[in-house]
């Protein structure tokens, strides 16, 4: 086996995760775009074959395959829907910050239950005015007694009207910049909480996105996860874990949008042949093959990096390049792909309007593409 091939466990994976796509979720993906819906059917469907603690170590109760194994499961889902891969990149990212940082307390209770899929978790960090400038949040939370008094609003929160808790990126030293971040965990019943408006969205539409309203919402001091001061660098590293599965959201999606592209091209006739005999069509599904091959290969040079223990500052770009590439060849085929199906590829009877506008949500999320650029030429740099 050399590093580019999975291995037979992986490869079990891969194939149960496609059974379960067939039969479960891709009958689904249209309706849960159309009508808005949530799909707690296709979590509980992910719950009952024990694939929600993928990434999650054994003596949490989770399969252990790693991110390798969740970007392998991501982007099988990922070739038929884009709502319901976020059952498994939601909490990776929302469980990043006590994996890096909590105490074995807080590992016991929160990946164990993510594990089991007996909680639902979000990660909050964005705000109204402030999103790649993750420093100058400023939601406040102020320590008062044996509690943290939370104020303060946020944006943008997927998943959050579902959740039983947010992980929440608040100021805890509105002058110390960087280092003024604390990470909580705050219960979604707590008192002075409130998930506030639901976005009206382009894509992603199965998965609500939220503003968020704190007010005097206290928690006590045990859901600080980490030192105070050291919440930045718990949120970086837990965004390097978390940005392989973007990424295998784009390959999955890319994928998708080219077998869907190649069964058309073979079906279709003008001139009194298949349009998959001209050449202009075979340029486009030859482009196509290739991004998505070298998007996957970067996905999983990243997913095993970090399976390796390798996810610290020094391997960012690897992360990055892996999120930002696949994110902009998902845009991109998804783009080509309605080409190739001309006039019927804009049609809402077909998935692939529906794989565009959910694309666009991947060069956003978690570190824009330029954001992540910027990342990519800082670290080679070496500033
Ligand atoms: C569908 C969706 C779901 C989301 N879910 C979550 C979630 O669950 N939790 C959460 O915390 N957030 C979430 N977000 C927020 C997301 O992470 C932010 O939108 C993203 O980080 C960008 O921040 P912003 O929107 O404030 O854009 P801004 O930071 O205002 O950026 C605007 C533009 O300026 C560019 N820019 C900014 N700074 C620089 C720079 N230094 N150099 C070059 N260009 C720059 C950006 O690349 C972008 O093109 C979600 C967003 C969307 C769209």
């Amino acid at each position: 086996m050399n590093e580019h091939e999975l291995n037979d466990e992986l490869i079990l994976l891969q194939n149960t995760i496609k059974d379960i796509t067939n039969k479960f979720i891709k009958p689904r993906a249209s309706e849960i775009d159309e009508e808005e819906e949530y799909p707690e059917d296709i979590f509980q469907v992910l719950k009952e074959h024990d694939l929600l603690g993928l990434f999650i170590e054994e003596k949490y109760e989770g399969t252990n395959l790693g991110i390798l194994g969740t970007c392998v499961a991501i982007e099988e889902i990922a070739k038929h829907c884009s709502n319901s891969p976020l059952f498994l990149s939601i909490p990776l990212l929302a469980s990043r910050p006590i994996a890096v940082a909590g105490s074995e307390e807080q590992k016991k209770h929160f990946l164990t239950s993510t594990a089991k899929g007996t909680i639902k978790c979000s990660l909050s960090m964005t705000e109204p005015h402030a999103g790649t400038d993750v420093a100058n949040i400023k939601t406040r939370a102020v320590k008062d007694g044996d509690s943290w008094v939370i104020n303060g609003q946020k944006t943008y929160c997927t998943g959050s009207s579902e959740a039983d808790y947010i992980i929440l990126g608040a100021k805890s030293d509105p002058g110390a910049g960087y280092e003024g971040l604390v990470f909580l965990i705050v219960p979604t019943n707590s008192e002075g909480f409130q998930v506030g408006r639901h976005e009206r969205k382009m894509g992603m539409r199965g998965i609500p996105t939220c503003e968020l309203v704190f007010e005097n919402c206290r928690v006590p001091i045990e859901n600080q996860i980490g030192e105070e001061r050291t919440g930045f660098k718990t949120a970086m590293l837990g965004f390097n874990q978390a940005r392989p599965a973007i990424g295998a959201r784009g390959v999955g999606l890319a994928q998708g949008c080219l077998d869907y592209a190649i069964e058309y091209a073979k079906e279709r006739e003008a001139f009194s042949r298949p349009i998959a005999k001209f050449q202009g069509i075979q340029l486009m599904i030859a482009e196509m093959f290739i991004n998505i091959e070298a998007a996957r290969l970067l996905v999983h040079k990243a997913a095993r990096l970090i399976d390796n223990g390798n996810f610290g500052k020094e391997y960012a770009h690897h992360f990055s390049a892996a999120k930002s590439f696949s994110s902009d060849v998902a845009m991109k085929t998804s783009v080509d792909s309605i080409q190739i199906l001309g006039g019927a590829g804009y049609m809402k009877d077909h998935p692939l309007e529906r794989f565009m506008r959910d694309a666009k949500q991947l060069q956003i999320i978690e570190g824009t593409t330029q954001i992540q650029q910027i990342l990519i030429a800082k670290n080679l740099l070496g500033y």
